[in-house]
């Protein structure tokens, strides 16, 4: 088994992930999301949405991301917003978590990243076409995870305004097997799903920021040495966990 925990360094967390491109198989397929977040070039202010469907895309690599939307209300696409979207916004606008992990995604050399919030369209139970967009892009769930070059999971935050990194990470050694405790993710249904439909992860929980993928075998059920999965729907007792993407 191995965990790798890696401080924040994001360095140490790219030559993981070029290890695991040279010598393993865990990336996923290259087919692409409807849409995506084109975050453009390091350390422009302006990103956009972008629809992948007829758009000459040479690098496929995309990152998903897994976190908590929490109470407060994330910056979301909705059908009367998607045009803003498409023309652009500004980072600045954007919650902690989406906008750490717009900067994590290039700060490792990837150029897109899908989030639910953004790249499914939302909106009340009477808006037909976030409705639409929502059972249609549901339902290729497991191919977003699936295909990520990578998820990045914000475990350690319990909404859309916590972020991806917590102080100074308690855990320093490198390569070591580490303990792990709830997280706040740890509650969330869907980020149990999300996470065993994901080839490779980057973990940022509350102690430090850790590398999982499919041959750095995880052993999920090992309790006392590994990351706590997110409980799945029936490990939660009812009212206790909510999928709280839909309003
Ligand atoms: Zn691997």
């Amino acid at each position: 088994m191995l965990i790798f925990c890696l401080s924040w360094d994001l360095e140490i967390a790219k030559s993981k992930l070029n290890e695991c491109d040279e010598k393993h198989s865990c990336r996923g397929a290259q087919d692409l999301p409807t849409r995506l977040l084109d975050l453009g070039i390091a350390g422009a202010d302006r990103i956009k949405l972008v629809i992948t469907a007829g758009k000459d895309i040479e690098d496929r690599r995309y990152a998903a991301l897994s976190y908590c939307w929490g109470s407060s209300t994330p910056f979301t696409t909705q059908p009367s917003t998607l045009c803003k979207r498409l023309e652009g916004f500004v980072l600045s606008e954007v919650p902690a978590t989406l906008r750490e992990s717009i900067q994590v995604s290039r700060d490792l050399g990837i150029r897109y990243l899908w989030i639910d919030a953004l790249c499914i369209l939302q909106g009340s139970p009477g808006d037909a076409e976030a409705q639409e967009d929502w059972q249609r892009e549901s339902v290729c769930m497991n191919k977003v995870y699936g295909n990520a070059y990578l998820t990045i999971v914000a475990a350690g935050s319990s909404d859309c305004s916590g972020g991806l990194i917590h102080g100074r990470p308690t855990c320093t050694d490198r390569g070591e097997r580490v303990a792990f405790r709830d997280e706040p993710i740890s509650r969330r249904a869907w980020a149990h799903q999300e996470w065993l439909l994901s080839g490779r992860l980057l973990v940022f929980t509350t102690i430090g920021m850790h590398f999982v993928c499919d041959e750095w075998e995880f052993p999920a059920f090992h309790a006392s040495h590994a990351f706590r999965l997110p409980k799945s729907q029936a490990e939660l007792t009812k009212g206790d966990w909510s999928y709280s993407h839909r309003p």
